[in-house]
């Protein structure tokens, strides 16, 4: 067969704009070349639909070992004692665990997506705001920290079946235990989303969420540094509380509702690539290399929040605990958008995002998020990170000069020459 030379050429191109740019999108990461070896192995052509053991397809004799080694790497990683390796995404492992826990129509509590949360939770423009009944907790408006008084006033008031604990721009650590005493408060399953922090929860750097949350779903491709999908974790199983039953009427423990909620609830065959990616990914992280890693990633996150504030930018909640930052660029006269398409003139990539209490819209913003993974991976340190502010900023107060935004695209090449992808 001819080989598809429009499609390698683009691929082509994207790797060389991913080797030459600065990646400071804080969702992305740059997996090892055995994580992308496995995800583009013969793997991808085997069915699997059911689990290991109990497959609905001859021939998964291999895949059985493949994915049981994926389950137990991340219950030792995590401290779990219940994985599920499918979900083929983040979204698809929460659509799962909402319809093992929920009925349409009951209520939800999640983190408003303007000052930080996810659009699967609860946001009107997707299924989890248009399936359930969604109310949300927020930041306070002086510190940037959530408000864990109204969040709780809100859970009184609302009396949600199910609280989510996570988020997709919040810099600061979470408070799980409190997260549980306001849901037993009110009856509520708690589930943590740690899609983010994963690697950092993983290692320790962060609270654990598994110890007091029902269920912890996340994905694999942030500071997990594996492959493109999502898992669902649950410390220990237990009775769904609300007596909610399978299609069949029966009463099962949740680990058997989640099972069922993946597959054959939400999702046919496991991509059993992307699971013996995940598997290698896992087993990375359980090395002190993964540590080093981690804790680089943090105290470059440090070291770029204070260069950001050394320059008089407005970063929300004052720092960060993690390894992201939100930026709000109201005293800079730009908006997000604007800092988004300059930035990646220059070689940059970030992406715009409301800040909380934004007065723009979605498609505007007044803010950018920035993340330091995947730079990490790319071998820059603490020192680099001024560097890299000083660019940004340079960026920002030129974001209309053609010839300055190409120059300092340049000066970026020059700080990633030598720096491979793969490590
Ligand atoms: N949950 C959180 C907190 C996220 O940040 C994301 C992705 O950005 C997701 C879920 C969804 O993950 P995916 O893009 O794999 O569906």
């Amino acid at each position: 067969m001819q080989r598809d030379q429009q499609i390698f050429e683009l691929i082509e191109a994207e790797k060389e704009r991913q080797l030459h740019g600065l990646e400071l999108i804080a969702s992305e990461n740059f997996v090892s070349e055995q994580v992308m070896e496995a995800a583009g192995s013969v793997l991808t052509n085997k069915y699997a639909e059911g689990y290991p053991g109990k497959r609905y397809y001859g021939g998964c004799e291999v895949v059985d070992e493949v994915e049981q080694i994926a389950i137990d790497r991340a219950k030792t990683l995590f401290g779990a004692s219940y994985v599920n390796v499918q979900p083929h995404s983040g979204s698809q492992a929460n659509t799962a665990v909402y319809s093992m826990c929920l009925k349409p129509g009951d209520k939800i509590l999640g983190f408003d997506l303007s000052h930080g949360g996810h659009l699967t939770h609860g946001s009107p423009v997707n299924f989890s705001g248009k399936l359930y009944n969604p109310s949300f907790y927020g930041v306070d408006k002086a510190t940037g920290r959530i408000d864990y008084n109204q969040l709780e006033s809100t859970a009184k008031k609302e009396q949600p079946k199910l609280i989510i604990a996570g988020a997709s721009a919040y810099s600061r650590d979470m408070d799980f235990k409190a997260f549980r005493q306001i849901a037993d408060s009110v009856g509520a399953i708690l589930m943590a989303d740690i899609s983010h922090p994963a690697g950092l929860i993983a290692k320790g750097i962060l609270n654990d969420p598994i110890p007091h949350c029902h269920i912890v779903t996340t994905t694999t491709h942030k500071t997990l540094r594996g492959p493109r999908g999502g898992m669902i974790m649950m410390g220990e199983d237990f009775e769904n509380p609300f007596g909610l039953k399978t299609p069949k009427g029966e009463t099962r423990m949740m680990s058997s509702l989640l099972d069922s909620g993946v597959f054959p609830g939400n999702q046919g065959g496991p991509l059993e690539h992307i699971i013996a990616a995940k598997a290698i990914a896992f087993g990375e992280a359980l090395t002190d290399d993964f540590m080093h890693y981690m804790l680089q990633v943090k105290h470059n996150a440090d070291a770029m929040a204070k260069a950001f504030v050394d320059r008089g930018y407005h970063i929300i909640s004052d720092g960060t605990d993690n390894h992201m930052m939100l930026i709000d660029l109201r005293n800079k006269n730009i908006t997000g958008k604007d800092a988004e398409q300059a930035l990646v003139k220059a070689e940059i990539t970030v992406n715009k995002n409301m800040v909380p209490f934004d007065d723009k819209s979605p498609f505007v913003t007044s803010g950018i998020r920035v993340g330091t993974p995947a730079i990490t991976t790319r071998g820059l340190k603490e020192v680099d990170m001024d560097a890299i502010v000083g660019l940004i900023d340079e960026v920002i107060n030129n974001y209309q000069d053609e010839a300055k935004l190409e120059a300092i695209g340049e000066k970026v090449n020059e700080m990633m020459k030598g720096k491979p992808l793969f490590s």
